[in-house]
């Protein structure tokens, strides 16, 4: 490699590394083949045109490219309706919505898979009575933990589901900052049998952040009835500016989209603005650029396990999200890395990242991103909250290529650190 200063040692053990990756790649190229054909199918058979990557303003009535966009969407996951859109401002907003969207005051909603991700603990209201949150609304909230093997405890969902009628059911499929394990779809289908076998009214919604396309069915093919994700990760392809989307059963979805804009309203609104054409660009590129970040995120495992670090998952292992976990054990190592990563990114190669607090976030965190879209982590990015073990959580990668040379990168300045303190 010519363009980079990489020191030899690590072009030895890049080799390595990425021989060790073969077959995991075949698994990747496999599974994102598999689903590059479920998408294109579902454009076809909605009919995608040129008409549908039109422009509306204004309150945007009849936007056929937007109403079309969700059957494509609902065809693809294998869901009955679906809303896709620019104008969610997150993931945790989309969530926020489909959670307003279906729970009422009274109502209890019981999360099957431990302390939920950290922006939505702010939504449900689980430590302070945060102003809007569901608590402030009257939603009461529970929690089974996981258990200490960082797996569903499905025989205590069970006794709990018998105690009384739960509205909700909450499963979220990737780790987020924790050191659980993702779920795979076969564990979202068990959950979900689990659920329905004991209480068959209760809804089941999943935190499908991470997962999209991961592997070759999505939680709402295998039980669950609403899911939500965010834009600026897998399903927006790495193209898809801002957004995300809610896929279920016709009944819940109408549900959300009066949360989403008004009661009496609904889905009749929202103009596009321009975006139907990135939106279905980003949803059509998904699949391959979700098998880009899984070989980053493989590829990253095989390096720095060889590099002498804990890697999580493994790189042979099969996977249920694109986040990869390396167990840096110290917090010098932890910002080398994310300033080594961001020296390798196509955008803001010179910035230099440093923790520092962040909104709904309990611990400072250092994030590292040099993305074409504001904190997109479908591209490559890492990012992690200062606390013990000092654990990286790295994804994305629009392009493996590319990806690569930031890990390369990353590993170099952890190693030059290391090496520097050593001769102190
Ligand atoms: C990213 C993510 C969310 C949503 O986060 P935003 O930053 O609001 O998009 C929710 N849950 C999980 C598990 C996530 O990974």
């Amino acid at each position: 490699m010519n363009f980079f200063d990489i020191d030899e040692s690590l072009e030895k053990l890049d080799k390595k590394a990425t021989e060790n990756c073969k077959e995991a790649f075949d698994r990747i190229e496999k599974n994102s083949e598999y689903n590059q054909q479920k998408v294109l199918s579902a454009f076809i058979s909605c009919g995608i045109s040129e008409m549908h990557l039109g422009v509306s303003t204004g309150y945007g009535y009849d936007d056929v490219g937007r109403d079309t966009l969700d059957k494509v969407v609902a065809k693809t996951f294998g869901a009955e309706d679906a809303l896709i859109r620019h104008s969610f401002a997150s993931g945790t907003h989309t969530l926020s919505v489909a959670l307003f969207g279906i729970l009422r005051p009274g109502d209890t909603v019981l999360v099957l898979t431990g302390r939920p991700y950290d922006t939505i603990t702010g939504v449900f209201g689980i430590d302070a009575k945060t102003d809007g949150s569901l608590k402030d609304f009257g939603v009461n909230y529970e929690q089974v933990d996981l258990l200490p093997d960082g797996t569903p405890d499905i025989e205590s969902i069970k006794e709990r589901l018998k105690l009384k009628p739960y509205k909700m059911a909450y499963i979220q499929r990737s780790r987020g900052y924790s050191l659980r394990k993702s779920l795979l779809i076969k564990d979202i289908k068990e959950l979900c049998e689990a659920v329905k076998s004991v209480s068959p009214s209760t809804v089941i919604m999943v935190d499908n952040c991470y997962g999209e396309f991961v592997e070759k069915s999505e939680p709402t093919e295998v039980g669950a009835d609403l899911m939500a994700g965010s834009l600026i990760k897998n399903p927006g392809g790495g193209i898809a500016p801002s957004g995300g989307y809610i896929a279920g059963r016709k009944e819940y979805i109408e549900m959300c989209s009066h949360r989403m804009t008004c009661a009496g309203v609904g889905r009749e609104v929202g103009a596009t603005l321009g975006h139907n054409r990135e939106l279905y660009m980003g949803f059509f590129a998904a699949p391959h650029t979700v098998g880009e970040a899984l070989k980053t995120a493989v590829y990253a495992s095989s390096l720095f396990s060889l590099l002498g670090f804990e890697t999580s998952p493994k790189f042979s292992d099969v996977r249920g999200d694109i986040i990869e976990i390396i167990k840096l054990n110290s917090k010098s190592a932890l910002i080398a890395f994310c300033q080594g990563l961001q020296s390798g990114s196509p955008i803001d190669a010179s910035a230099v990242p440093t923790p520092a607090p962040m909104p709904g976030y309990d611990d400072d965190v250092i994030m590292a991103a040099g993305a074409f879209t504001g904190g997109a982590s479908i591209e490559l990015s890492a990012d992690a909250p200062l606390r013990e073990p000092f654990c990286v959580y790295m994804q994305g990668g629009l392009n493996f290529y590319s990806a690569k040379v930031g890990i390369l990168l990353a590993a170099d300045k952890l190693i030059s650190d290391i090496k520097a303190k050593e001769e102190k």
